[in-house]
């Protein structure tokens, strides 16, 4: 038996965009692996390329060049259903802007997801529900509509819909920045207990140097590359 510890792999990934005649290279030939458990952050400035990174990670777009490796698939030749189908059973995605359904409660938009795996049950939907919405601290709100939340609980539920797949991976495309810094760190502070907790792996991004060091590991974008930095210890946040 052979043990896959590496959740995502980038070999040699490029990325630009087009528009009418201009060509736009955002990323190129980038090497990233993401192992089993890692707590990683992305950094740069706006505009550096975070969020088209975490998008080929997300298999949300495609790279120009270059592969993708999600577990040790390799997922250039899938179907464009066949990378929803993979979306919906492995990636959970936290945004910016929380990205709730406004007219569901917090119990609902927690279980939307689900409805799309007909191999869950009912009863074991449920369960999954109130477990995650009691992981992220949520149990007494579960009827409250997004509208009736703070953003801090509201990116908690977001956070408890991208776990109730039970997912290889989340993906937080700067999770903190419609928050303030003490929320922002707060919800971080939980999906790093999580990580811990469950083992589920995180990339989230960011370019808020308060929320960079709380990452395991930290790798910046800079001119299309990755460039792997050293985590400063911040003893205040590690010890709590
Ligand atoms: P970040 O998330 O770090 O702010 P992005 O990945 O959103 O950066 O964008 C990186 C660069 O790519 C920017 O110059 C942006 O304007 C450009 N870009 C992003 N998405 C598109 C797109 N769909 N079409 C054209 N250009 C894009
Ligand atoms: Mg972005």
């Amino acid at each position: 038996m052979r043990l896959i510890m590496n959740v995502v792999r980038l070999e040699n990934v490029s990325k630009e965009y087009r528009i009418e005649k201009q060509r736009i290279e955002v990323l190129s030939g980038v090497n990233l692996v993401v192992r089993k458990g890692e707590f990683l952050a992305i950094a740069g400035p706006s505009g550096s390329g975070k969020s088209t990174l975490l998008n080929l990670i997300g298999c949300i777009d495609r790279p120009t060049s270059g592969k993708v490796f999600i577990g040790d698939r390799d997922i250039s030749n899938r179907s464009e259903n066949q990378l929803a189908d993979l979306r919906a059973r492995r990636i959970g995605f936290v945004f910016q802007t929380f990205n709730l359904l406004p007219v569901l409660s917090a119990y609902e938009n927690v279980e939307y997801p689900l409805l799309q795996l007909p191999q869950v049950s009912k009863s074991e939907r449920r369960e999954r529900v109130q477990r995650y919405l009691e992981m992220v601290g949520l149990k007494d709100h579960a009827r409250q509509r997004p509208n009736e939340l703070s953003g801090g609980q509201r990116q908690r539920v977001a956070i408890a819909r991208a776990l109730v797949i039970q997912p290889k991976v989340i993906l937080a495309d700067e999770p903190t920045a419609n928050l303030d810094h003490k929320t922002g760190s707060s919800i971080l502070q939980l999906m790093k207990t999580i990580n811990n907790l469950v083992r589920v792996t995180f990339v989230f991004s960011t370019h808020d140097p308060r929320i960079m060091g709380m990452a395991s590991r930290l790798v910046t974008i800079e001119n299309g590359v990755l460039v792997q930095k050293n985590v400063a210890k911040r003893p205040a946040e590690e010890s709590s």
